[in-house]
């Protein structure tokens, strides 16, 4: 027997490292970060980002990182740079997946789309008065709706049929929040209905579970069972056979198979909201598989290392067997290690020769027997109450934890077991002439369309658990959407009562709307609920440490933001100094000045020399020269103008005369020098890039500063040492 405990063990798959799974990730590379800054509500926009949440929906978007229209508005960068990463562009390796090889080329349209990644949110307060309205109007219309309160949260799908709806019926009528309102009504409406409807008529119609359970009886005593069914009491779980469970290993229920298993007997981690399905109906549903070890095709299966099947109790008993991983307790390995003699025993229950046996653990006897068999002939094969857990933990280390006698060795006190034994026997011998099929229960005879149907009216679920939405939650969606004036309500409420089923159905039957449970709380003990008040407290001092944090970072982004514009202004100012400068030191004081607005009064605007008004009240000069020779150019053609006023001459020497004033202040200005001794440039654009240090000895030469020709040599040197210090 080959089989050694390796260092650590098998992990968890939390617990492994990410590049086990997927060696190619490229952890370094960078994702764009966009975030929007307005949400636009015209129809434009929206019918875009419907687009691409289709694609997004049918799974055509998936790698392509958003690619942004660097002018738009409406996006902010970041400071990763958006267009070096759509150049490269991670294509999605294999087949199976939408080429998407040359995207944005084909798809320009999509660089002006409102980014599909961020959900809008919509709170209770941002209702509109309709939709308040309605909301005090549905506290009034059932029980289930007192303090109502909008509760489900749309998603890209419901954004779809939505959209839907309103295009084939509704023409806009029905809004995103009124949606999430109807939704909640039907929530509310089946969560009250729910506990109302008796337990056992929730799965299927009485008449037929009582037929079933009359069969189930009758199958019982005939051949007994291998799977801890039994019809009569609670059902045991197929690999321990015990009936009690506990919070943290709950008996869990095949919503394919109806098999019965712990959690620690099954290898189930986390029980999943709503629908739980053994791997044999998850894997194959309801296709019958032979087990690799047993006769059995009933009872909690795994597969095999190599994808064959095999009953968890044959892996258990099977001293050769093992689980790989213990947690999930799959895949059972060790059959080829399963030593020949092993396949060659002979099963003195059921005298088939298939699959591989175990003995009577009496040192003298050699009596064996399938495992499955043992079990449903109620053989003495039990755990003795040691926890599968432990078991399978020391299954490679310990062959003498679990005992299983044959009838005659049974240990004292043990019932007989010659009926169960017969019962096998017939069992395998009525199923192999196929008087039985798989252990399925005859078929409750066919009923016709009509009894179908009315069947079905009288039903609360589907035989998945998915809720069925009876007659009048349509009619109370109707008075909802009647309220909002949706047009065509009366059909436009079916649909969506459909709608919230199948939405139940894809997730499995769990609620859509997540709600506080305060009835989970009167099981715990008082320490319990201390310790949970204790957690709580440190919870909430977190909570107020992140939004004492959340504060900090609000606060530097805007700090962020401020740095931006100036920056921004700063590159404008470098870009075209001159220009600048012009505006702030000559062309504002003169257009805002009383004589130019006077002088301005003047003009028609057809008049042929009101364009110059325009050109300085735009600031279109880049240049000082620029303006000065266009505007002594302009005020030479009106004075030579025949048709020129004695008060428009007038005007125009007072205008002459300011602007004359003002060009006459900064004529020998530099603007360029006085820029290049403070900033270095660069020389390819212009453009300041980085302050100069402070050069003091440099500037006093450049300028010959008066107070320091005025100092004496030792002075001088004092005041250098200073100014290099
Ligand atoms: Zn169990
Ligand atoms: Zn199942
Ligand atoms: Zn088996
Ligand atoms: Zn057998
Ligand atoms: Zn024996």
């Amino acid at each position: 027997m080959g089989r050694e405990l390796t260092d650590d063990g098998p992990k968890l798959r939390e617990e492994r490292n990410f590049e086990e799974f997927h060696e190619d990730l490229r952890k370094d590379t960078r994702v764009p970060i966009v975030t929007l800054n307005n949400i636009n509500n015209d129809t434009e926009s929206r019918v875009h980002s419907h687009h691409v949440k289709q694609m997004i929906f049918n799974g055509k978007v998936t790698f392509e990182p958003v690619r942004l229209n660097q002018h738009n508005s409406d996006f902010k960068e970041t400071k990763i740079n958006v267009n070096q990463l759509s150049n490269q562009v991670l294509k999605p390796k294999g087949k199976g997946i939408h080429k998407s090889t040359n995207y944005n080329n084909k798809t320009r349209g999509f660089n002006e789309l409102t980014t599909p990644y961020i959900n809008k949110f919509i709170h209770q307060y941002n209702l509109n008065d309709l939709n308040r309205n309605i909301i005090n109007a549905i506290s009034g219309i059932s029980k289930a709706q007192r303090n109502f309160l909008s509760e489900y949260d749309m998603d890209e799908q419901d954004e779809l049929y939505l959209q839907f709806l309103n295009n084939r019926y509704c023409k806009g009528t029905l809004t995103n929040d009124l949606f999430e309102i109807v939704m909640t009504v039907l929530e509310n409406e089946w969560i009250h209905l729910e506990k109302q409807i008796p337990p056992r008529s929730l799965s299927s119609n009485s008449s037929a579970s009582d037929h079933h359970t009359q069969t189930a009886r009758i199958y019982y005593e005939l051949y007994g069972s291998d799977d801890g069914t039994s019809a009569f009491s609670e059902q045991a779980c197929a690999v321990c056979n015990e009936t009690e469970s506990t919070n943290s290993n709950a008996i869990v229920f095949c919503d394919g198979c109806d098999v019965a298993v712990h959690q620690e007997c099954y290898g189930i981690v986390f029980i999943p909201e709503g629908q739980w399905l053994c791997r044999l109906c998850l894997v194959s549903k309801n296709r019958k598989v032979n087990c690799a070890l047993c006769p059995s095709h009933t009872g909690a299966f795994k597969q095999t290392d190599a994808g064959a099947w095999a009953h968890v109790i044959c892996a258990i008993w099977i001293p050769e067997l093992y689980f790989a991983n213990l947690n999930y307790m799959e895949p059972i390995e060790g059959i080829q290690n399963i030593h020949k003699s092993r396949w060659k025993l002979n099963c003195y229950i059921c005298d088939q020769k298939v699959g591989s046996c175990i003995q009577c653990s009496n040192k003298n006897c050699f009596t064996a027997y399938h495992v499955t068999c043992a079990k449903r002939a109620s053989l003495c094969i039990n755990f003795n109450k040691t926890p599968v857990s432990t078991i399978v933990q020391n299954q490679m280390s310990s062959d003498n934890m679990i005992q299983s006698y044959c009838d005659k060795h049974s240990p004292t006190g043990w019932h007989d077991c010659t009926e169960g034994i017969m019962k096998t026997r017939r069992y395998y011998r009525d199923l192999n002439q196929s008087k039985i099929e798989n252990n399925i229960f005859p078929e409750v005879p066919q009923k016709n369309e009509t009894q179908v149907a009315s069947a079905n009216r009288s039903k609360w679920k589907t035989n998945r658990g998915t809720p069925i939405a009876p007659h009048f939650f349509s009619q109370i969606v109707e008075s909802v959407l009647s309220l909002a004036k949706v047009e065509h309500s009366n059909k436009v409420c079916y649909l969506i009562c459909k709608y919230w089923s199948m939405k139940r159905e894809l997730k499995r039957g769990a609620p859509l709307v997540r709600r506080f449970d305060s009835s989970s709380y009167n099981t715990l003990t008082l320490d319990q609920l201390k310790e949970r008040i204790n957690f709580s407290d440190v919870l909430l001092e977190d909570l107020l440490k992140l939004k004492g944090l959340s504060k900090l970072i609000k606060k530097r982004i805007e700090l962020d933001e401020k740095l931006n514009s100036i920056d921004k202004n700063i590159n404008n100012i470098s870009r075209a100094p001159e220009k600048i400068f012009l505006r702030n030191a000559i062309l504002s004081k003169f257009v805002s000045s009383p004589t130019f607005r006077a002088f301005e009064r003047l003009f028609q605007e057809s008049n042929k020399h009101y364009v110059m008004i325009v050109r300085c009240k735009n600031f279109e000069f880049n240049k000082l020269s620029e303006f000065k020779e266009y505007m002594e150019e302009s005020f030479a053609q009106i004075e030579q103008d025949p048709d020129s006023t004695r008060l428009l001459l007038t005007k125009t020497s007072k205008t002459k005369e300011l602007f004359e004033s003002l060009i006459n202040k900064i004529s020998d200005f530099d603007v360029k020098k006085h820029i290049r001794q403070d900033f270095t440039s660069d020389p390819n654009n212009g453009m300041i890039t980085q302050e100069r240090p402070w050069k003091g000895p440099i500037l006093l030469e450049d300028e010959e500063l008066s107070d320091a020709e005025e100092l004496n040599i030792r002075e001088e040197r004092l005041l250098r040492h200073f100014l290099n210090r």
